[in-house]
């Protein structure tokens, strides 16, 4: 007997009850950005960004669709076609039939979204919000803070990061009497969460990446700014979130791309001896 088949639409279903719109940012743009609702799904791709690398991985693939956290087209797009790169890129995924749905900031702020998973991967308890949204029924928000149930030293919570993460080393900003408990926490760009973060009173705050004057303002407010990277704060989510499609649909195929990197890399100068 050969399995239903799934439809594209059956897939968004259940990603907008995981990651509902109504707790994505107003600027944002999510659901489905492209594609057939009615297409049928055999073989689905997570990513973090859609980019020419993971562009041509769907496509050598032969998936159908892509769920990536950031979304394309983010912008509204006056024309389509290989004069941008993003132009091209939708074009490549309507001529080869790929469908793309971005969860992104519902993703951010969902009850298991990412800051929830990495509230729970730092080792956080009582774990609430740090921009609780007005009036929602399940109390969600964005960002997450929370306590270490031992306080740690600057060392032992660098080291912490670092092992979480899976990087080599991050930029910190330390405040001068580093015991850091209560920790905020807002995945990718959030350096606007700091000032939520020291409402809380939190010890430290992580982001995955902020502008200079948010390091300042973390120095100035002597509070521990760590910053692991962007792709560090989202990329593991994404793996998840295709073992639970995985879980969901065990009739097709799920997997997270393997082509995706992270741009940036640490470089240490080649000194001559
Ligand atoms: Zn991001």
């Amino acid at each position: 007997m050969t399995p239903d088949p799934v439809s594209v639409e059956e897939v968004c279903r259940y990603l907008e009850s995981y990651a509902p719109a109504r707790l994505a940012e107003d600027w944002d743009n999510t659901g489905l950005l492209i594609g057939n609702m009615q297409g049928v799904v055999q073989q689905v791709m997570t990513c973090l960004t859609v980019t020419p690398e993971t562009v041509k991985e769907a496509i050598d693939r032969q998936v159908q669709l892509i769920v990536t956290h950031h979304p394309l087209p983010f912008r509204p797009l006056k024309t389509i076609t290989r004069s941008t790169i993003a132009g091209g890129m939708v074009l490549d995924l309507i001529e080869a039939g790929i469908a793309v749905y971005s969860p992104h900031t519902s993703f951010d702020s969902a009850a298991e979204g990412i800051n929830q998973q990495l509230a729970e991967k730092l080792g956080l308890s009582k774990i609430v919000p740090l921009r609780p949204f007005d009036n929602d029924p399940d109390h969600l928000g964005a960002g997450r803070w929370g306590h270490l149930e031992t306080a740690a030293t600057l060392d032992q919570w660098v080291a912490k990061l670092c092992r979480e993460f899976s990087i080599s080393g991050l930029q910190i900003v330390a405040a001068p009497s580093a015991t850091i408990q209560t920790v905020g926490i807002a995945c990718g760009a959030a350096g606007s969460f700091l000032d939520a973060a020291i409402s809380a009173g939190c010890d430290a705050f992580v982001t995955g990446e902020t502008n200079f004057h948010t390091c300042l303002e973390a120095k100035a407010q002597q509070i521990t700014l760590a910053l692991p990277g962007h792709y560090a704060s989202e990329r593991f989510a994404v793996e998840n979130l295709a073992q639970r499609l995985q879980e969901t649909f065990p009739n097709i195929d799920v997997r997270p791309s393997i082509d995706e990197t992270d741009p940036l890399r640490w470089v240490m100068p080649n000194v001559p001896q």
